[in-house]
């Protein structure tokens, strides 16, 4: 008898070979945490801060709720105030320019380049203004952005830069990992980041000893000692129960990544041979991660919708440019404005890929997407 579906269904994201890995260090973790109800606190939170600015060579990790909050704690930390302006990339999560909208600062959006989709040097010195206070590079897709290039920009119109490290958990530009450049950084472990929690869990991530603290004391309800409290933050913490999975994943992020690499590698060798695909490159310098692997097709919703009908998982990251969201409407910034990023929208297609996608998957993904490019 034959029990094979009449669609063969492959997620975008398959956790559960991450999860099999883990899950009887993670039983035992939860065991403790249950066992003595340190819920918020525990040292496991403790643990994976020291252990993930190791695994970065940052000098301080400070956990916390996601990686929004984390973003936030991140530029008010740093002194960003209502009414400062700080660039950031219109081809981004939204999330980026929530965290600058939170706390009454104004995200002013700029262009990518056009081969990599990371935010454009050029458009950053240009979007500069007396207001300026912060650049938010994003690590966008898993690649570093080109960060070297911002920073006499920065130093030029002493602008902090705050790095938006939620898709690079382990990626390196000249040596130096994503998250570790600029002034400092917020990461999410979102479950289907590189680094994944259980839930809702970021950090922030900064060499400045000063910094790190006054995040710690502004995501703690403005508190350094309980009740006493200093300024008005707010709760942004870590789960102890968030940790313990984080910790487990933590000692396994490196292989992951180069498993997400070869995979990489086999995409581009599996696609090349299919006319019209754009495949995506790491840039000279680069060593990505490959949080997400965006191609660029010609007709893409149709091939999109395609690909869904015969069970691909495939996506969009992200269908609009932050400009063309109605929550961002009222930046004014009409369609036109950010045509690099306007015409990647239309074209990008996030195939599925995670560490333990198999050869024999990937070929079937091609396989279907030959056949939807017709
Ligand atoms: C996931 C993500 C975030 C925010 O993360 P949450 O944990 O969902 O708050 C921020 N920026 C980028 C680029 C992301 O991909």
């Amino acid at each position: 008898m034959n029990t094979e579906p009449a669609t063969r269904s492959i997620p975008l994201v398959d956790l559960r070979a991450q999860q099999a890995e883990i899950n009887d260090e993670v039983t035992q973790g939860l065991a403790e945490v249950f066992g003595n109800t340190s819920f918020i606190g525990g040292h496991q939170v403790a643990d994976f801060e020291r252990a993930y600015a190791d695994f970065l060579g940052a000098r301080h990790c400070l956990g916390a709720s996601n990686g929004t909050d984390a973003l936030e704690l991140a530029l008010r930390a740093a002194g960003i105030e209502a009414g400062d302006e700080v660039i950031l990339p219109a081809n981004t999560f939204i999330a980026t320019a929530e965290a600058v909208c939170r706390i009454g600062a104004v995200p002013v959006l700029v262009d990518v380049d056009p081969e990599y989709l990371l935010i454009d040097p050029a458009a950053v010195a240009d979007a500069v203004t007396e207001r300026t206070r912060a650049i938010m590079p994003v690590h966008l897709y898993g690649q570093s952005a080109f960060i070297e290039t911002l920073e006499p920009v920065a130093a030029a119109h002493d602008l902090a830069i705050i790095e938006d490290a939620a898709q690079a958990q382990g990626a390196r530009r000249h040596g130096r990992a994503a998250g570790t450049i600029g002034l400092a950084a917020g990461t999410s472990f979102y479950p289907g980041k590189n680094l994944g929690a259980a839930g809702d869990a970021g950090a922030v991530i900064t060499n400045d000893p000063a910094l790190a603290e006054r995040a710690r004391i502004l995501g703690a309800h403005g508190s350094a000692a309980k009740y006493e409290h200093d300024v008005v933050g707010f709760n942004a913490r870590m789960d102890t129960v968030q940790a313990v999975v984080l910790n487990a994943k933590l000692t396994r992020l490196a292989g992951w990544n180069a498993q997400r690499r070869l995979a990489a590698e086999r995409y581009a060798e599996l696609l090349h041979k299919l006319p019209g695909v754009v495949v995506p490159r790491s840039a000279p310098g680069n060593e990505d991660v490959w949080h997400l692997y965006v191609i660029r097709v010609p007709e893409r919703d149709r091939v999109l919708k395609t690909l869904n009908e015969a069970g691909i998982g495939a996506g969009i990251h992200y269908p609009y440019p932050l400009h063309l969201t109605k929550a961002f409407a009222s930046l004014g910034r009409p369609a036109g404005s950010f045509p690099v990023s306007e015409l990647a929208a239309t074209r990008i297609l996030s195939l599925p890929l995670y560490p333990h996608i198999t050869a024999e998957i990937q070929e079937h993904v091609v396989n279907e997407l030959a056949k939807a490019l017709g």
